[in-house]
């Protein structure tokens, strides 16, 4: 089994792509406005707003493709994701998904393809979900009791709601405890918010959830043709088309401070590029403090950056299969449960097999696998192993064990089918993506009252954007996060 990939193939890839723009670097001016660190879809959506606002924005992206955690890749003809396969309202009109509405900015659009129905592998066994509210409910009420059921529906009533103005800091167990003393109920909802945020339900915002109650059953939830990659193209030809510059192969090394303020960042290839304006960094909080020479910023903010609280890491299997005598409608997702301790390491797993939409993902016959385990990975069992040692092989082999085991739940015979099987793990996730220890995302407890960042930072001219920043680990709250940014580092 093969790792990601060959990192020598990348280097010469990142050498090639970043000489093919390094015309472009020639002809910007060596100062621009905006310098944005990264093209994580936080970074992409701050970055094509500064630039159709007209300020000249250039993006220093350090891998050789766009989209962070977002990104695609190719391999024998089959395209895999590195991350989101789950969105919402994409192909809504008037959807309340920030992510549509940063891309109406723009003037873009996402071809995609609604769907209304995914499987939960609990331990009871099989639940059939989806968008669809009436199927949804008829389900649920073959798991609990009339009483339950009831109240689940005045507790979903509420979850629909506006929020008040004094509930948007609350965790979204302060509802669930009021609302909820059904066991089912209250675990399913540690597994919601578990899904979205990588917490439990007194981890995360209700906020958050709240956003979800309604999107899912209200809007659509829809995949992008092209998968999350055509969601970071757009965000690149919005950039672009306003004048904006995206460098890949462009990693960042030092943000420039020169009397108070941040005035450039170094780039490890050589050359520097200067701001009149602004630095934003799309880097996890715990990776942009490393950008600043020792006491360039206020030690309290570095410690408060440092001691963030963070998600565990991820565990991915990317599988391409053949597809022959697969039932036609194969839902796209797929969650296998296998204990209802929700949050415990190798529990949970993701699957997503979004050919089933989109066939062009996959050579003729075939399908394109994702299963992973987000955010309960430790990365501590990874910890020092070289990528090319036997024990790092032999340990992706054991622990991609319960992925594959949850794939055999879907389709039995998986493993005779796989014609290609990759397995991805915090060591990848930390080298690929650039996020420290391949953390899946900040951990800010809402029922301990840790409040997320934001864009400020104590340094004039140096704002952050992206999953560590805002409440809710996801698309929409780094579309927010890029809108926020954007706003501030513009003004
Ligand atoms: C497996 C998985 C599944 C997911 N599923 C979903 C889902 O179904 N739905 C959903 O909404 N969300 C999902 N998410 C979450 C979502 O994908 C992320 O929260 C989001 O994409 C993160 O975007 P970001 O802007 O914070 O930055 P990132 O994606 O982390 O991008 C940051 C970028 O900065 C670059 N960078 C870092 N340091 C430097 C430097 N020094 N110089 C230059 N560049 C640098 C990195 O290379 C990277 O490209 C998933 C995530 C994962 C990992």
């Amino acid at each position: 089994m093969a790792d990601y990939a060959d990192p020598r193939r990348v280097r010469e890839e990142g050498e090639e792509r970043s000489m093919s723009r390094a015309s472009d670097l020639r002809t910007l001016d060596a100062e621009t406005d905006v310098v944005v660190i990264g093209s994580g879809i936080g970074g992409l959506t701050c970055a094509a707003l500064l630039a159709k606002n007209g300020l000249a924005v250039t993006v220093c992206e350090s891998h050789v493709t766009p989209g962070g955690a977002a990104h695609g890749f190719e391999r024998d003809g089959f395209h895999f994701e590195s991350g989101p396969s789950f969105f919402t309202g994409l192909s809504a009109e008037n959807s309340a998904n920030p992510m549509s509405m940063v891309l109406a900015q723009l003037d873009e659009r996402v071809e995609s393809v609604a769907y209304d129905r995914w499987h939960f592998h609990f331990p009871e066994g099989l639940f059939v979900t989806g968008s669809n509210e009436e199927r949804f409910h008829r389900e649920l009420a073959r798991f609990v009791s009339p009483e339950a059921m009831k109240e689940w529906l005045r507790f979903e009533e509420v979850m629909k709601q506006p929020l008040a103005p004094d509930q948007t800091h609350q965790p979204f167990s302060s509802v669930v405890d009021e609302m909820l003393s059904d066991s089912f109920l209250r675990r399913l909802c540690d597994f919601d918010a578990f899904s979205l945020s990588g917490m439990d339900a007194g981890g995360t915002p209700l906020a958050e959830m709240n956003f979800m109650f309604k999107e899912r059953f209200q809007s659509t939830v829809d995949y992008p043709i092209g998968g999350s990659q055509a969601i970071v193209d757009a965000l690149v030809r919005g950039l672009e088309k306003n004048g904006g510059v995206l460098l890949l192969g462009a990693h960042v090394d030092e943000v420039i401070v020169e009397e108070g303020r941040a005035a450039g960042v170094k780039l490890r290839r050589g050359g520097s590029l200067r701001t009149r304006r602004a630095v934003v960094s799309n880097a996890t909080v715990w990776d942009t403090q490393d950008l600043f020479p020792p006491g360039a910023l206020p030690a309290a903010w570095c410690e408060a950056s440092a001691q963030a609280p963070q998600c565990e890491s991820i565990l991915h299997l990317h599988l391409g299969i053949d597809a022959s005598g697969l039932p036609e409608d194969l839902p796209i997702h797929h969650v296998v449960l296998n204990s209802w301790d929700v949050t415990a390491p190798q529990n949970m797993c993701n699957i997503s097999i979004p050919s089933t939409l989109d066939p062009s993902l996959a050579p003729k016959g075939h399908h394109v696998v994702h299963a992973y385990t987000a955010g309960n990975e430790p990365y501590e069992v990874w910890q020092g192993l070289h990528h090319k040692s036997d024990a790092y092989i032999a340990l992706k082999n054991e622990r991609a064990e319960v992925l594959w085991r949850a794939m055999e739940k879907i389709i039995p015979d998986v493993r005779e089918r796989a014609r290609l099987a990759l397995i991805g793990t915090p060591l990848t996730h930390e080298r690929f993506l650039r996020r420290k220890r391949g953390t899946y995302g900040a951990a800010y407890r809402a029922d301990l009252g840790q409040a997320f960042p934001g864009p400020a930072t104590p340094l004039d001219g140096f704002y952050c954007c992206g999953d560590s920043n805002m409440p809710g680990v996801g698309v929409p709250a780094v579309a927010v996060s890029g809108m926020m940014t954007a706003g501030a580092a513009g003004a």
